[in-house]
């Protein structure tokens, strides 16, 4: 795949930035190790209400260090259910709720939950150029520091599931939008933004790490990771057959018993590996 694509993006416009990253080395970590981040703005990009939670941890700590974070996510998760009785209306408001439950938990203040509003499963049949210019907009009005997301993959691209797989897309190619001032021009001639280069990455995955590059020690911030994600009743637990808005003492233990036990572990510590990349947006996969 990237024999066929090298040659052409060499060729295509707006190629300068590439040639400048691929200079960039392999394999990266953070100058400041991210337990000690403070002052940052962290944007995360997610397709539903939970994408989040497999950060938990590591936004608690950088919530508690003076971080201010931001939370996009690009689905109402109106369709997620097994739950015959839940219409798509209920599911969104169920999962709104939930979503800001969760991220109380974290500390993280309820304005800073942005939701743009597409549907659940279908986000990579939308007008990409339109949830681009979306994304765009958000990134240049909160000018993060740094930018979490779905790996879209280090060399190779990485199989997500729907959403996902758009998501992780999604993000990576609107960081590259929001840099370029002739891109979504109207932004900034009409709507007094400033083009913007997110200078640092934190791809998170859900089911494989073998890219992982960078593990935060979480072991400060379990119980609130623990306690945030049993927040999300419709997804997990009782509540994904047959929702009720609160849980019995046994099915809420069992409901943290579960977000503990996937919880990474490494050198026996409890960790969030991610994938750090710093560098121009358009060297994201190398
Ligand atoms: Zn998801």
């Amino acid at each position: 795949m990237r024999s066929l694509l090298l040659p052409l993006f060499l060729t295509v416009g707006l190629c300068a930035s590439g040639r400048m990253a691929s200079a960039q080395g392999e394999e990266q970590k953070p100058a400041i190790a991210v337990e000690k981040w403070s002052g940052k703005t962290i944007m995360l990009i997610g397709a539903h209400a939970d994408d989040d939670a497999l950060s938990h941890g590591t936004l608690a700590m950088l919530q508690a260090h003076s971080n201010q974070i931001y939370i996009v996510t690009l689905t109402t998760g109106n369709v997620g259910t097994q739950d015959p009785n839940l219409s798509r209306t209920q599911l969104a408001q169920i999962r709104r709720q939930e979503e800001r439950a969760a991220l109380g938990e974290l500390g993280i203040p309820a304005e800073h939950y942005i939701n743009l509003g597409y549907d659940d499963g279908l986000l990579e049949f939308e007008d990409r150029k339109a949830v681009l210019e979306n994304l765009v907009r958000w990134i240049r009005k909160l000018r993060p520091d740094v930018l979490m997301a779905w790996d879209p993959g280090k060399n190779y691209q990485r199989w997500h599931k729907s959403d996902h797989r758009a998501a992780s897309y999604l993000a990576a190619d609107a960081a590259r939008a929001a840099m370029w001032r002739l891109l979504f021009e109207g932004q900034i001639t009409q709507e007094g933004l400033n083009e913007y280069m997110i200078p640092e990455y934190l791809f998170y995955n859900d089911y494989d790490h073998e890219d992982e590059n960078t593990w935060v020690d979480i072991s400060e911030f379990v119980e609130q990771k623990v306690n945030a994600g049993a927040k999300y009743i419709s997804q997990f637990g009782p509540g994904w057959k047959n929702y009720k808005p609160n849980l019995s003492e046994v099915e809420l233990k069992q409901m943290k018993d579960g977000v503990r036990g996937r919880i990474q572990m490494k050198d026996s510590k409890p960790v969030e590996g991610f994938r750090y990349y710093k560098g121009l947006p358009d060297a994201i996969g190398k």
